[in-house]
């Protein structure tokens, strides 16, 4: 039987255990904290998922399988982590975005359509007005709850015999003989994963400097009352300004607001811990000031920090490495909405389903009709 070792128990390295073990490989699958892991990016309550990626159009043509991969989890654990609330987009700055997102969705056949900016008051009391260009809502687009969905791959892996390792640190991978050392031990396979997040460039030396880790703060809010009616039925929403702009979960299936922006920090050690600073809010502050009308009067619930890995052109560089390895880094902003088709790819490739050479770019999003499309 074919044999598997994944280092990494965040959305990519459950997702590849999962689609791995589906094709009947043996897995073992370590994790250095508890499974799920808590200081894993993937773990928080909720994350953005949409078909909409402005000029990033590859990762767009991505969108119609990674909903399908996900549709595939619901299946086999019997229950959907997905939330189908849409996604409003306020552009206060454009450079192109507005044109590549319908480039991509009517290509896709998603609907999209603007809301007149006189009617912004009034569905979106939450938002400031002032300084709007263009409002639009998309369909295809709403949140996806990480922390469930960690928790049920698994129990899920649990149940397809998967030797699921946690409080295990990985000290070395071999990606050409396909092994690892775990607690001193040496374990070998046919192939060997390195699904480490932003600790991936310990473990693989080729990605250091190509994608850098980079501390990122969020808040989690718990809005005035008056509001609480217009946060239950919001959208996910998305505030596009020249700096970068606002992302913003609204509270949904019992999980909290929370806001974060779009500007990496570029710094940070990931073993370092997950409470936000002062200096980690600096630029969240001011930006989601200029945002919501009456941020004051929203009660602070928690300060959390989380880490990217960030690409100079934010591409995920999912590849081969070595003889008998591959790197799966896609810890970048979007990379738990295509993380479970990340690890799904890799398990393609490894069983000879897509050819390994095809990944890097497919995962790069410099695809524009990825070959599943061609064939539907
Ligand atoms: C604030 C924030 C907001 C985000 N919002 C969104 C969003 O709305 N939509 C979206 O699609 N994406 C979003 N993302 C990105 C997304 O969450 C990440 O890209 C994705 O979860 C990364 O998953 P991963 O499996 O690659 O890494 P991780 O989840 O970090 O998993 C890596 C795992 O590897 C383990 N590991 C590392 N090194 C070792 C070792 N040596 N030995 C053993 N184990 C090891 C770690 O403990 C960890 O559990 C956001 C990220 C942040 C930080």
């Amino acid at each position: 039987m074919r044999k598997a070792l994944i280092v990494g128990g965040g959305i990519a390295g459950l997702s590849a255990a999962w689609a791995l073990a589906r094709r009947g490989v043996a897995v073992d699958l370590f994790d250095q904290g508890p499974l799920p892991n808590p200081k894993a990016s993937s773990y928080d309550e909720h994350r953005i998922i949409r078909h909409a990626y402005g000029t990033m159009e590859g990762y767009a043509a991505l969108m119609p399988e990674a909903f399908r991969v996900w549709d595939s989890l619901w299946q086999a654990t019997g229950r959907s982590h997905y939330e189908a609330c849409g996604a409003v987009y306020f552009l206060r700055h454009d450079n192109g975005w507005y044109d590549g997102m319908a480039r991509s969705l009517d290509r896709m056949d998603i609907g999209y359509r603007d809301i007149p900016l006189g009617d912004v008051a009034a569905r979106f009391p939450m938002i400031e007005e002032r300084g709007l260009l263009r409002v639009v809502e998309t369909d295809g687009a709403g949140m996806l709850f990480p922390i469930r969905i960690l928790t049920d791959l698994v129990v899920l892996l649990g149940r397809l015999g998967v030797t699921l390792h946690a409080n295990t640190l990985i000290t070395a991978v071999d990606p050409e003989r396909g092994t690892l050392i775990a607690n001193g031990r040496v374990h070998a396979a046919d192939t060997v994963i390195v699904a480490a997040g932003a600790w991936a460039e310990r473990l693989v030396p080729s990605l250091h400097g190509v994608v850098v880790p980079s501390r990122q703060a969020v808040l989690y809010l718990s809005p005035p009352q008056a509001l609480a009616e217009a946060w239950s039925r919001a959208p996910v929403m998305l505030d596009l300004a020249a700096e970068g702009g606002v992302y913003i979960l609204p509270p949904r299936q019992g999980t909290r607001l929370k806001i974060g922006d779009h500007v990496f920090s570029r710094e940070g050690d990931p073993d370092g811990d997950r409470v936000a600073t002062d200096h980690d809010l600096e630029r969240l502050w001011p930006a989601a000031q200029a945002v919501f009308k009456g941020l004051d009067e929203y009660a602070e619930l928690e300060r959390k920090a989380c880490f990217y890995m960030v690409h100079e052109h934010e591409e995920f560089q999912v590849r081969a490495a070595g003889a008998a390895g591959y790197v799966i880094s896609a810890c970048s902003g979007h990379g738990f909405k295509l993380g479970a088709l990340m690890g799904e790819l890799v398990a393609r490739a490894i069983v000879g389903e897509i050819a390994a050479e095809d990944l890097s770019d497919l995962a790069a999003g410099r695809v524009m009709a990825p070959a599943w499309e061609r064939a539907a």
